[in-house]
């Protein structure tokens, strides 16, 4: 599955805030929305007009996607699969965004940043239920069980997060075992569980057109 490969800081510019694309670096002043707000390119000083509603949905998905680091066809694809779903759909596609297994991965500790947790999961280095799973758009069930493969434990890369994944915040649908490096999805997340900066309402629009 394609991937955006370009430089990612431009994008948290162009969204004006931050979407923690760079794992640490995001938390230092070399952060470049720290240094430099405004979006890229010779005109991203002008002053821009009264913005329409269709480039507030449009920028809102938009924002959405470079944060879940997601190509448009499969971000439509994820949105489809959330109007399949029963209930609210701009929360179920927060559902659907958050249990990707890249996301999870991220969110278990186990990665700095989503990138590299995609990166990781495309690399073979988990197991999920037992079975080597190494597609990042794996969308988990609940009760599922994502773990380091036995044989990757004692990378050096998986030691460095043995020694420090413990004091990571975890959210409240998903456990941590920090001696087996494995993690539970113990339920699927309700809109109250996620703690994301995204208006799921202006994406349904945007699709809704
Ligand atoms: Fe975004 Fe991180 Fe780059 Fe800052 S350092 S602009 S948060 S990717």
């Amino acid at each position: 599955m394609a991937r955006y490969t370009g430089p990612v800081c431009k994008l948290c510019r162009r969204e004006g805030l931050k979407l923690f694309l760079k794992g640490d670096r995001c938390f230092t002043p070399k952060c470049a929305i720290e240094r430099r707000n405004q979006p890229p390119g010779q005109h991203g000083q002008r002053r821009r007009g009264k913005v329409s509603d269709y480039g507030l949905q449009l920028r809102e998905k938009q924002k959405a996607r470079r944060t879940y680091g997601i190509m448009e066809r499969q971000f439509k694809r994820h949105f489809e699969m959330a109007e399949g779903r029963p209930g609210v759909t701009g929360e179920n596609l927060l559902q659907v965004l958050e249990t990707r297994l890249d996301n999870v991965v991220y969110r278990l500790g186990f990665a700095n940043s989503r990138p590299q947790a995609r990166q990781l999961v495309s690399h073979g280095h988990f197991l999920v239920n037992g079975v080597k799973t190494d597609i990042p758009s794996y969308i988990c069930k609940a009760t599922d069980v994502i773990a380091v493969r036995p044989e990757h434990a004692t990378d050096e890369y998986f030691k460095v997060v043995a020694a420090e994944i413990g004091r990571k915040d975890i959210p409240t649908w998903l456990t941590l075992d920090p001696r087996n490096l494995s993690g539970t999805v113990i339920s699927l997340p309700a809109r109250a569980d996620l703690d994301v900066n995204l208006n799921e309402q202006l994406i349904v629009e945007f699709y809704s057109r």
